[in-house]
């Protein structure tokens, strides 16, 4: 199987085989140029290329694709991917047209709980949540073991339930939306306000020294005990933890993954979101669900498009 992640820097392209080992590996960069529209033809030259010098095709049965933003994956139509310029992209017929494969695509976030779940942390969970802490905040939610998709494609949409009313303005085009307060963005401007009230700061002469900042230089000063770092780390922990525990009151998951960039953070993030989670949760939903962090990395989309090739080709059920 192929299985293909589209992201605004990079396409990630990987040769999977039906235990979801990647057997093969690469990636090119995105031409974003007029809205996108060389992105498959691109991809398609960048495999066949590849494929030419691999030795064992057999295993090629069909194509996964992620794309970022609203999908439609019935239909196969990509409504909007702001960060790849696609607007209304029927991105399933450009590919098979192209490939005579068939052709199954998803929302990136989507694809990534689905990997998870398949061959990460989700452990084959029936209702789960994976929740992506990178540039932006992603969400993807599998329920009764089906993805969530939603009426038109925006089912799971974790990054855009509000947290902050009055907090900062969203490229949603609303303001205080979880995505501008956990993602690595809004980590990094949140401490820039604290900079701005608090000049005398460690954290503000370290910003002076190296003109910039970085979400991972935040968790390295709450690990030195620096006070300003802690508060903007805790009220972001605070705020996930009440979303999360809201968001998993509608589908009562046995497991909520969190992954993204900011997730290396590892552990000491990890235990802060969960005794949030566990603050503002029903007992009885957070006595049944763990809160992991993602295995996956940066394989996720890979892995999660080449499941949607398993499941859709092999008619399974999605618990292997
Ligand atoms: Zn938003």
């Amino acid at each position: 199987m192929i299985g293909i992640d589209i992201g605004g820097t990079t396409v990630k392209i990987g040769l999977v085989n039906h235990n979801g080992e990647i057997r093969y590996k690469w990636e090119i960069p995105t031409n974003k140029d007029n809205l996108g529209e060389t992105i498959i033809d691109d991809v398609w030259t960048s495999v066949t290329d590849t494929l030419a010098k691999q030795q064992n095709k057999s295993e090629i049965i069909g194509i996964g694709v992620g794309a970022p933003g609203f999908v439609n994956p019935e239909a196969g139509i990509v409504y909007e991917a702001v960060n790849v310029g696609w607007r209304n992209f029927n991105l399933k017929d450009e590919l098979e047209r192209l490939s005579n494969l068939p052709v199954f695509i998803e929302n990136d976030a989507n694809l990534a709980a689905l990997a998870e779940n398949w061959k990460g942390s989700g452990d084959h969970s029936k209702d789960m949540m994976l929740i992506t802490l990178g540039t932006g905040v992603g969400g993807g939610v599998i329920a009764n073991g089906e993805i969530l998709s939603g009426t038109n494609g925006t089912a799971g949409e974790i990054g855009h339930i509000i947290g902050d009313p009055n907090g900062y303005p969203c490229n949603c085009g609303r303001v205080g939306c979880l995505d501008t307060i956990a993602s690595a963005t809004g980590i990094v401007q949140q401490a820039l306000d604290k900079i701005e009230e608090n000049p005398e700061s460690t954290l503000a002469s370290h910003y002076k020294k190296h003109g910039k900042l970085e979400a991972k230089d935040i968790f390295q000063f709450v690990e030195t005990g620096d006070r300003l770092s802690e508060s903007v780390i805790n009220r972001t922990t605070d705020i996930l933890g009440r979303i999360i525990a809201s968001a998993a009151t509608v589908i009562n998951p046995s497991r909520i993954i969190i992954g993204g960039g900011v997730s290396k953070a590892g552990g000491p993030l990890l235990s802060k979101i969960k005794k949030n989670f566990r603050k503002y949760s029903l007992p009885r939903i957070s006595d049944c669900c763990e809160v992991k962090l993602a295995q996956l990395g940066n394989d996720a989309g890979i892995i999660g498009a080449s499941y949607l090739v398993k499941k859709n080709l092999e008619k399974t059920p999605l618990m292997l």
